[in-house]
């Protein structure tokens, strides 16, 4: 018996997904369609909720229901810092230390000759010209320390030396070996409170 081409398309769907196999999908599906109102529901409700209602920080590269973000927009925050990161996954983590004030750079990724991956690819090449405009005095550059990061850190160094800008990395020596989202609160606070002029 073949499965219906619902259930083919969701497995296939889901499998799209990053971090996703095909065994995961297949799991993940059944799991969905044996509980229906306790699951599958719930998704379909938060999925459309997301669908509609959150949007890409035309500034920063945030999710948020609001257009620009609700970061961009606080003018609480300390406006003249902005924090460079890879991902909105990033912004949470640091976000979640409560340490940091100012504002965000989602890059998007960073540079990599083996995927193909160029600075127009990459959320780059707008940040000089929202550093002047929007008269930043500090840059802190916080993209992990794997090779293709750091590459990604010298190219936007060369990009903005020239500026009236200060910019600084996150401390060495702080475990920054993986992605921000894997360290706790404490570690992300240490690291921006010791970040270091480059
Ligand atoms: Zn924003």
């Amino acid at each position: 018996m073949k499965k219906s081409s619902e259930i083919e398309n969701l497995i296939k769907a889901l499998s799209k997904i990053q971090g996703f196999g095909n065994r995961s999908a297949i799991r993940a599906t059944i799991n969905l369609i044996s509980n229906k109102n306790e699951k599958l529901v719930p998704l379909i409700d938060a999925l459309q909720a997301v669908h509609s209602k959150i949007n890409k920080c035309p500034i920063c590269g945030n999710f948020d229901t609001t257009s620009p973000c609700s970061i961009c927009t606080d003018n609480k925050r300390e406006k003249t810092t902005l924090c460079i990161i890879p991902d909105v996954s990033s912004l949470w983590a640091i976000e979640r230390s409560n340490y940091y004030n100012g504002l965000y750079h989602i890059t998007g990724g960073v540079l990599s000759a083996i995927n193909g991956i160029e600075p127009s690819d990459l959320n780059l090449l707008s940040l000089p010209k929202r550093i002047q405009e929007e008269n930043i005095k500090e840059v802190i550059l916080a993209l992990p320390s794997n090779v293709d990061a750091k590459i990604t850190s010298h190219y936007i160094i060369n990009m903005i030396k020239n500026l009236p800008v200060k910019i600084s990395e996150l401390a060495h020596g702080v475990p920054i070996g993986g992605e921000l989202d894997y360290l706790d609160e404490g570690t992300i606070s240490e690291a921006l409170k010791q970040r270091k002029s480059v």
